[in-house]
């Protein structure tokens, strides 16, 4: 006989941990089913590692820096090695904390590959477990592209399994990923390329951040290569790689090729055709604003729907959901807008609401910009400088603030309370009604004229 649960969530990544916890803490059976490490691809191959990857990274730009504030500073450089292994020993350290707070909460772990049998039937390693309600927390994975040599290249994953620092890299792509590996492989030394098919890095981003930071990565010495589309990736000498574009001069004498192209959802594997799951041409499952599929008893939240695919709302979704099906909270759902969000890039980025691009083609003559371009007091010592820059977009009579946009030294921490302030429905002029903190970067923000 099959077990049978209130909830089953398939995927034991932010999402699938988020929502079972939640519904457990209301009463219903829960299981957790994962295929590969629970924490998915946040605690694993996401947010987690790169931001130890970005400290990393980050203090080897403050020990340049801390010689030009007086300090005798010679170091042996970057022990790959160590910083490797004490990153991974700080991920399965969470594995093991994913895995207890299960036990604690009172949700069953299943390991194991789910396919759906029918749709209140799920099979793992050739068992059935039936449940009421099913949540489908599978994520995504990263794209690689077919071209001949594409084996050649290794995705994100593969980044945080490279044994030693590569010492010339092309990064082919220009968003979230591809800035963020860029920007850590060119702090810690490695020689960078980044191969882009368009115009722009971060082409979603407001201009004004996006062309900032370009200026500050070309100024460290990335290379940053426009409207350069690969067609073949080959071997050449001493095994070093070679990539021919279309109709563009030939790049070579790489020992590693970072494909960061994109991600795809993971509803491909999850044998939907039994259920008739409705998918878009990408494989996002599509779902409503309660993340109902289209079967009855079927949700789904986080990567594998496409949107926003940030661990904060696979999480937030996730409860709501639970609240809502377990809570009595009939009404509860995940508010989608104004969800602020930072590139860990150096210097970091920090965005909410619309772009002045974006305002501007909603409403029009309504819209007026604050902003403001400086270089920060930290650098007021160091010959090493970055940009901060910043962007307050503003509509109507009462300057209701729609988006807000920063780059430059502590923007990944100074967003979350302007995130606040401008969810509230902030105006420029409750902005400028609160007195300043000085000396900072933050205070500028108040005193935007
Ligand atoms: P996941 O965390 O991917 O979990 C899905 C889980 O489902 C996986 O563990 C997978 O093994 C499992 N699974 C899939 N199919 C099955 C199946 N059939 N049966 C059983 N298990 C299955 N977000 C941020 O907010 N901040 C960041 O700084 C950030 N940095 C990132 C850096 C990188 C390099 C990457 C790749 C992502 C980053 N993200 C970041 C995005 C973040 O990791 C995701 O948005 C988040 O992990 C999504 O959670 P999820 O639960 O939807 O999916
Ligand atoms: P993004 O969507 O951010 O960027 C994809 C990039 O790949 C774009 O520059 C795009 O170009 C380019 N691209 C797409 N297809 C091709 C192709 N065929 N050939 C060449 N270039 C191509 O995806 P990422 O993979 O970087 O990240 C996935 C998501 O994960 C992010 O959107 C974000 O939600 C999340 N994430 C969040 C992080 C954070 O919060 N700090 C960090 C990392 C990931 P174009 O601009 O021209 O479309």
């Amino acid at each position: 006989m099959s077990k049978h649960y209130d909830v089953i969530a398939i995927g034991g990544g932010s999402g699938g941990l988020a929502a079972t916890k939640q519904a457990a803490k209301h009463g219903a059976r829960c299981a957790v089913i994962e295929a590969g490490r629970l924490g998915g691809a946040c605690v694993n191959v996401g947010c987690v590692p790169k931001k130890v990857m970005w400290y990393a990274a980050s203090l080897g730009h403050a020990l340049e820096d801390a010689k030009d504030y007086g300090f005798s500073l010679s170091h042996g450089g970057l022990n790959w090695a160590k910083l490797k292994q004490g990153r991974d020993a700080y991920v399965q350290r969470l594995n093991q904390i994913h895995l207890d707070s299960l036990d604690t909460a009172g949700v069953d772990f299943i390991p194991g590959h789910a396919r759906f049998i029918d749709q209140h039937t799920v099979e793992i390693n050739g068992v059935a477990y039936q449940a009421d309600h099913i949540i489908i927390a599978s994520g995504g994975r990263p794209l690689t592209p077919q071209l001949p040599g594409g084996e050649f290249g290794i995705t994100s994953d593969g980044f945080f399994e490279l044994e030693t620092l590569p010492q010339k890299v092309a990064i082919v792509g220009g968003g979230y990923i591809a800035v963020e590996i860029a920007g850590v492989l060119n702090a810690l030394g490695s020689q960078v390329d980044m191969l882009l098919r368009g115009d722009q890095l971060l082409s979603s981003f407001d201009a004004l951040i996006r062309d900032t930071l370009r200026q500050q990565m070309e100024q460290d010495g990335v290379g940053i290569h426009p409207c350069y589309n690969l067609e073949t990736v080959t071997l050449g000498r001493n095994d070093k790689l070679v990539l021919v574009p279309h109709e563009r001069p030939e790049l070579s004498g790489y020992d590693c090729l970072i494909w960061a192209i994109g991600r795809i959802p993971n509803s491909d594997r999850l044998n939907v055709e039994a259920i008739d799951l409705i998918c878009d041409a990408s494989g996002a499952i599509l779902v409503d604003e309660f993340q109902n599929t289209n079967i009855d008893n079927i949700y789904a939240i986080g990567d594998v729907t496409g949107r926003a695919t940030l661990t904060p709302v696979a999480i937030a979704a996730g409860r709501k959901l639970a609240d809502r099906l377990f809570g009595g909270q009939s009404d509860s759902r995940l508010d989608y807008h104004n969800i602020p969000s930072v590139v860990f890039a150096h210097p970091p980025i920090g965005t909410v609401g619309l772009t002045e691009a974006q305002a501007r083609e909603q409403f029009g003559s309504q819209v007026k910009i604050y902003q403001t371009r400086f270089t920060g007091m930290y650098h007021a010592l160091t010959r090493h400088k970055t940009k901060t820059a910043m962007k307050l977009v503003c509509v109507g009579a009462e300057e209701n603030i729609v988006g807000c946009h920063m780059v430059g030294h502590g923007c990944d921490e100074m967003l979350q309370g302007f995130a606040v302030a401008i969810k509230m429905g902030a105006t420029k002029a409750d902005f400028d009604n609160t007195v300043a903190i000085h000396p900072t970067s933050a205070e500028e923000w108040v005193t935007l004229k």
